[in-house]
């Protein structure tokens, strides 16, 4: 009988974001999938994670920015 492979399973699954944070999902998923699936692809299910990620460190980076200047307002400079 023909060896089977090694039952292969799926490493945890996590989506590939950009950091380990486990941060909140701050985009509109059904947002996000209609304008991309609106420039012609698929949207796998990773994308959304993914993005949210994207977007909450630029956020956290854009707020460090903020405060090294000693201002409390966060603008769109600080992205
Ligand atoms: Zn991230």
């Amino acid at each position: 009988m023909a060896k089977k492979a090694a039952a292969k399973k799926p490493a945890a699954k996590k989506a590939e974001t950009c950091c380990d944070e486990a941060h909140e999902i701050l985009v509109v998923g059904s947002k996000v999938k209609a304008y991309l699936k609106s420039k012609d692809v698929l949207v796998s299910g990773e994308m959304i994670p993914a993005v949210s990620c994207k977007v909450a460190c630029l956020l956290g980076k854009a707020v460090e920015r903020c405060k090294a200047n000693g201002r409390k307002t966060v603008k769109p400079c600080d992205l």
